[in-house]
């Protein structure tokens, strides 16, 4: 079956959906949608396309990709600091990883648009009394007695989003990248000198070698392909956005049919666009009237399924087989071998390249039991995927304190097996997925939600500056200090 059979934008709609959320007054969810649908695309196929394509550089294993952010993004987080802090240390982290992989390096976000989180449970209890679980600032609030979801706010993530996105765009065509001013990022608040020695060695480095090739006259790499000038996606550098695709409305809302872009079309397989879809083409997208269209989902570049969504016959996978981006796919400890083949067979029915990432999370002690098999099923399958390693969610524990947290240990212990079972299996690890957070307290310093890492932090030190709502993310040092194990493990 081809992606495009029997697929509409709102086919997920007669299958089963995990995680759903039931709003109580449907006729303004649906005032909302409509609404939704008519504003315009926080992305476009470009861009899209551009990241496909460069997807499948990781899969040839010509690039590295860093999939970073918060577990999940606040209306209240959405500040000038808070993103130029998310941006700074994605960049940092990245530079780090390019001085030892000596590889591209692709930065997707967990950014603009990462505000829905799926639960365990429904419902909650807190003091004597029983209430809806929160499910992310786009669904209902952290205020115990403000849990109804509420379809306005799905509107106001639109809106943040793009205000987001708007800044990130501002930031990465003003020179906040440049090489030559790293100190932007906000590096000033590590208090380790060793740290920042070691990050300085690292720029300095990177910066003449950018300087020579300058002079001799190299271009970028990457121009080769991009359209409209020798800049990035969203600027001098490359940078994308991503979130969990979990609700389906919003997603559908945001679908839209577009030609291919010209200079992309040779890369896709056509998919003819079903009858009922009669999108304007916007300007820009290359588009001929008579070009087949396929349907890009146009809130973010990137989307993942969840390791609570990725039922065979649910909503979410049905949605995710029909848009063009490329997805992600969460793979935990409960992922049958044989089910995972069946799984790409309906997300990747037509084997592209660069369109599944599988985003490995089993928990330290669980990826020698899984990820051997997992490898060898989908080689014998012969589907192209890029393996990545989510250290976070398969190692998340309760401090003595009644804290969320992660050990640092455990996530370099996770991430140093899935590179070691990789080259045992005859494949690569294209990537990391990690949770961690440039945001500083309002005193100036890191927050205080992971244990350890060069700063050692300690369990009674958790609760000094602790600001997740959500999962529990590495800090500022903390995420350099895995920056540089990672890379010193790629240069060998
Ligand atoms: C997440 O990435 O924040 C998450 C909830 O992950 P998973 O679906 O792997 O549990
Ligand atoms: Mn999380």
């Amino acid at each position: 079956m081809s992606a495009a059979d029997n697929w509409t934008p709102s086919s997920w709609r007669s299958k089963p959906a995990a995680q759903d959320v039931v709003y109580p007054d449907r006729a303004k969810l649906d005032k909302v949608l409509t609404k939704l649908r008519t504003l315009p695309p926080l992305v476009t196929p470009s861009e899209i396309e551009r990241l496909r394509h460069q997807l499948a550089q990781v899969q040839r294993n010509e690039a590295f990709l860093l999939h970073a952010g918060d577990c999940a993004e606040s209306f209240d987080a959405c500040t000038h600091e808070n993103i130029s802090n998310k941006i700074g240390l994605i960049l940092s982290f990245s530079l780090i990883l390019i001085w030892g992989a000596r590889l591209p390096i692709v930065r997707i976000g967990r950014i603009a648009g990462q505000y829905a989180k799926p639960r365990s449970s429904a419902t909650e209890i807190i003091g004597d009394r029983e209430v809806l679980s929160f499910r992310g600032d786009n669904v209902n609030g952290l205020d115990p007695n403000d849990r109804t979801p509420d379809p306005e706010r799905l509107l106001s993530a639109y809106f943040h989003s793009t205000t987001t996105l708007n800044y990130i765009r501002a930031l990465l065509t003003s020179g906040f990248a440049s090489l030559h001013h790293p100190r932007d990022w906000s590096l000033s608040h590590v208090r380790s000198p060793a740290l920042r020695a070691e990050f300085e060695r690292v720029t300095e480095g990177l910066s003449d070698a950018l300087d020579f090739t300058r002079t001799i006259g190299v271009g970028r790499q990457t121009a080769s392909y991009e359209e409209g000038g020798p800049r990035g996606a969203l600027g001098e550098v490359d940078f994308y956005t991503s979130h969990e695709g979990l609700m389906l409305e919003v997603e559908e809302a945001m679908t839209r049919a577009f030609p291919v872009p010209s200079s992309f079309a040779s890369l896709a397989t056509p998919l003819v666009t079903p009858a009922h879809s009669r999108a304007a083409s916007p300007s820009g997208t290359g588009a001929g009237a008579k070009a087949p269209r396929v349907h890009y989902n146009t809130s973010a570049h990137f989307i993942w399924i969840g390791d609570r969504t990725r039922q065979l016959d649910g909503a979410h996978v049905e949605y995710f087989r029909g848009i063009r981006n490329p997805i992600g796919v969460k793979v935990g400890p409960s992922m049958k071998s044989e089910e995972l083949v069946r799984l790409l067979d309906v997300v990747n029915a037509d084997r592209e390249d660069g369109k599944v990432t599988l985003i490995t999370r089993y928990g330290a002690g669980k990826v020698e039991q899984f990820l051997g098999d997992h490898i060898d099923a989908v080689k014998k399958s012969g589907h192209p995927v890029t393996w990545i390693c989510d250290p976070m969610h398969g190692n998340t524990l309760t401090s003595s304190s009644g804290l969320k947290t992660r050990n640092f240990g455990t996530i370099i212990s996770e991430i140093t097996s899935c590179l070691r079972v990789h080259a045992e299996h005859g494949s690569r690890l294209g990537g990391v997925s990690l949770e961690f957070t440039g945001e500083l307290s309002d005193d100036g310093f890191s927050v205080t939600e992971c244990l350890g890492g060069s700063m050692e932090l300690s369990e009674e030190q958790l609760g000094l500056r602790y600001q997740s709502f959500c999962d529990p993310r590495l800090n500022f040092e903390q995420s350099l200090d895995v920056a540089f194990l990672v890379s010193n493990h790629l240069k060998q």
